[in-house]
């Protein structure tokens, strides 16, 4: 009798968490946690505390969650409870910027067979995302099509979602902003698929952000205020912190641009108070950026240095390799402003052995990639090469035998042993 009651508190956890209450679904949940005997329930409560801590942008507690469910899954040495456990310590550790912890726990996610495949579709979207900020576009790419397959063969269109965000998220780095907003499109039509209105506001709050990003980049700032706006609404009403903070350090970025400074660095500092709060360390290195690159506009070089140095702190303290590249270019013009070129060379230096170290060249040409706005493609090897490299057709369509043909003659693979250029 009383565990049937439990249950029932279980139940209506679910239902407020599927309307987007989250506060009150943790409330029952915790209540009912507390209240349970079998060991089954206790697990799954688990995993909807900590999802739903998660999805509030408290990463810690989703990991503590993480931990007793793993405790829970040793003590039944069950392979199953052990997927879904590790996935959630790969994922909060990847949300806290912990990004080895992600990978190794990724890994073990990986070598326990769940019942539901999508466990394993959604550890190689957080490996894909770990090895992405340590600046591997070739892993990233490799686990993003693990997940891709997964996504087909489950029919879960969240995941495709996130597949196609993610790729866009890569593009729209290495300057192929065409092709970066092209996958964020095909996201935001995934995300109207969705019958429960309430699940398509998080996939749409997610896209329009992730559509605002390239926009700024092509100059069509308008375009990308509005979708930025869009998103910080949803994100704000449904108490999404992570999404709020994005959007508003997207939006400092805009009104920079637009030569609205002083907003510009309020937008700023409020995104900072957020990320401090739910301990997104890459966020607040690169908001930082941000209003180091604001203060330069309005011509206060010291003033810029200070928020420059603390982002490159913060990101040697995270191994973000992306975040590194960005600060240490940021900090260059920061010295030639400042007339200290002794120092401004430094920096380039460390900026060109980045860019050696991420391979930020082409596998066909080894001309730079990521350096100009310039159309890319991988290869089925997931190197990545210039489109014009490849050989194409007038319509920009790659066809299968120039495909084939540039993966022969791929540089990086041809250096390995293996055919496959040794990635896993
Ligand atoms: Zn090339
Ligand atoms: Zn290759």
């Amino acid at each position: 009798m009383g565990q049937r009651l439990v249950r029932r508190e279980v139940d209506e956890g679910l239902r407020l968490y599927q309307q987007q209450h989250h506060e009150g679904a943790i409330r029952k949940w915790k209540r009912a946690l507390h209240k349970m005997k079998h060991r089954n329930d206790r697990f799954v409560t688990l995993g909807y505390l900590a999802l739903a801590h998660g999805e509030c942008g408290k990463h810690r507690d989703m990991l503590a969650y993480g931990i007793m469910q793993i405790d829970l899954a040793n003590e039944a040495d069950n392979t199953n409870m052990r997927a879904e456990a590790y996935l959630c310590l790969a994922r909060s550790n990847e949300k806290l910027c912990d990004y080895h912890k992600a990978v190794s726990y990724s890994r073990h996610c990986l070598q326990n067979q769940p019942r539901d495949a999508r466990i394993h579709g959604y550890v190689y979207m957080c490996q894909a995302s770990a090895y992405f900020c340590f600046g591997s576009f070739t892993k990233s790419l490799a686990n993003l099509e693990q997940a891709m397959v997964i996504s087909k063969e489950s029919s879960d269109p969240g995941l495709e979602l996130q597949v196609f965000s993610a790729m866009g998220r890569i593009f729209s780095l290495l300057k192929d902003y065409e092709k970066g907003l092209g996958f964020q499109l095909k996201a935001a039509e995934l995300s109207k698929s969705f019958v429960l209105c309430d699940i398509s506001t998080k996939y749409q709050r997610l896209a329009f952000y992730n559509m605002a990003v390239p926009l700024v980049e092509l100059e069509r700032y308008e375009e990308a205020l509005a979708c930025c706006e869009d998103s910080l609404r949803m994100a704000t009403s449904e108490g999404d912190l992570p999404m709020q903070a994005k959007c508003l350090c997207c939006l400092g970025d805009i009104e920079r641009e637009n030569r609205q400074f002083q907003q510009a660095l309020e937008s700023y500092d409020s995104a900072l108070e957020i990320m401090s709060e739910i301990g997104d360390r890459a966020g607040q290195a690169d908001t930082l950026l941000g209003k180091a690159k604001t203060i330069l506009r309005i011509d206060k070089p010291t003033k810029a240095l200070e928020f420059a140095e603390k982002a490159l702190e913060i990101v040697n303290g995270i191994g973000h390799k992306i975040l590194m590249l960005k600060c240490r270019i940021a900090l260059e013009e920061i010295f030639c402003c400042l007339d200290d070129h002794m120092v401004a060379k430094q920096h380039y230096r460390a900026s060109q052995a980045l860019k050696e170290e991420l391979d930020l060249f082409c596998c066909l040409c080894d001309a730079p990639i990521g350096e100009k706005a310039d159309s890319l493609e991988p290869l089925t090897c997931f190197h990545i090469a210039h489109t014009t490299c490849m050989g194409q057709t007038e319509n920009n369509y790659i066809l299968p035998e120039a495909m084939s043909d540039a993966v022969e003659r791929c540089r990086r693979c041809a250096k390995s042993t293996s055919s496959n250029g040794g990635h896993s």
